[in-house]
């Protein structure tokens, strides 16, 4: 029953210093053009879907297209900035790319400007897309490339309300189950941090659709619930952040530890957290859980199961978590981040919740770690690791196996 196990709850590590597409907007051109590619056509081309896009209008939008699937793809991308509410649509011809699609067309990058109205702020994201143009520049044949919006994929559903909007790729059954985990991470983070916060929930309607939307390498993300990263596939300052679940594996966790990852996912997005730098994942990990497992029902034989059976096996961990043990592809990580919860639980023992809460704000915002533990709890890491490695001996002793 590795429920928490496959949650493997985040993985922002992977993304947090990876800079994506989203920032590589100036490809050099090719040495050779193409056949009859002209980028003056493809730009005007592009500025007639963007207009047709701005007003949600699909009609428009199949004279622009070359064959009925990227028709289907252009009309199904109109519906969505209507379904969803998009703003700031923006299409901007880059350059060729160096690997056409079709010996009678050419690719080029074209950089794409959207935001969520009532979801990202005044804050755009604007990623490389690849577009395949025909007929010198006059058609689109497709929308492809390592990184394609979920918005861009085909049609999808949105909900929104109570600081939540949902958009999942049509076809899901179960849009109304994520936008009521999303309100609830919403408001659990104001009851609990005490701050307001909106929340961006992507559902592709695949694992490849989740790379596809953040730009992953393929398989990537097949083993997370949920990654919490830039609309764009990028991690950059002034990026929206968006939850990207991965509808198979957060599809079959139950309600309660479903709504512990959204809420975990959604302490990231409010806490700024996949941009922190110099903080250690086992701080941003283990706030994330301890926001979202405050007051929960589960048994701590599910909360806490795996690092507690490893404990009895291992003995307790020599140091507290580090970034190797939150790599995706080493063997525990549910483990560690069950490890990573325990630090912060003991930290509040020590002094409080607010402390805790404190410490994390701290920190994020630049402080150095050490002289906050000293200051806040009177602890060097020594002493925390001591602290935390006796509060796992004790629960391994009296939560039975
Ligand atoms: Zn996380």
């Amino acid at each position: 029953m590795a429920v928490l196990a496959t949650v493997a709850v985040l993985a922002t590590a992977l993304l947090v210093w990876r800079w994506q597409a989203g920032d590589t907007y100036v490809a050099p051109a090719p040495e050779t053009r193409a056949d009859g590619a002209d980028p003056v056509v493809a730009a005007q081309t592009l500025r007639r879907l963007e207009a047709a896009l701005r007003d949600g209008e699909s009609g428009p939008t199949g004279d622009l297209a070359a064959a009925p699937d990227s028709r289907a793809v252009l009309s199904a991308a109109a519906g969505n900035v209507a379904e969803i509410g998009l703003e700031d649509i923006g299409l901007r011809y880059l350059s060729e790319t160096d690997s056409p699609m079709t010996t009678d067309g050419w690719s080029a990058e074209v950089e794409v400007v959207w935001r969520v109205a009532g979801g990202d702020g005044q804050n755009a994201a604007r990623a490389a897309v690849e577009f395949e143009f025909v007929e010198g520049g006059d058609r689109i044949a497709g929308i492809g490339g390592d990184l394609v919006p979920l918005w861009l994929q085909g049609p999808v559903e949105a909900r929104r309300g109570g600081g939540a909007v949902v958009v999942a790729a049509a076809g899901s059954d179960r849009v109304a189950a994520y936008h009521r985990q999303a309100r609830t991470a919403v408001a659990e983070i104001r009851q609990r941090l005490g701050r307001r916060t909106n929340l961006v929930v992507e559902v592709p309607g695949s694992p490849a659709g989740l790379d596809r939307s953040v730009g992953a390498e393929d398989g990537a993300y097949d083993g997370v619930a949920a990654v919490t990263t830039g609309a764009d596939g990028s991690v950059v300052p002034g990026t929206p952040l968006h939850v990207f679940l991965n509808p198979r594996v957060y599809g079959d966790l139950d309600q309660l530890a479903a709504q512990v990852v959204m809420t975990h996912e959604a302490v990231h997005v409010a806490t700024d957290a996949p941009l922190a730098r110099n903080v250690p994942l086992w701080l941003l990990e283990g706030f994330a859980d301890f926001v979202a497992l405050q007051d929960t029902e589960l048994p701590l034989a599910r909360t806490a199961g795996q690092v507690l059976a490893q404990v009895r096996e291992e003995g307790v961990p020599e140091a507290l978590p580090s970034g190797v043990d939150f790599d995706t592809a080493g063997g525990h990580l549910g483990a560690t981040y069950e490890a990573a919860w325990q630090v912060c639980e003991v930290l509040a023992e020590r002094r409080s919740d607010d402390d805790v809460v404190a410490l994390y704000d701290a920190v994020v915002a630049g402080s150095d770690l050490a002289a906050e533990l000293e200051k806040r709890f009177g602890w060097n890491e020594a002493a925390l690791t001591r602290a935390w490695q006796q509060r796992l001996r004790g629960l391994a002793g009296s939560a039975g196996g």
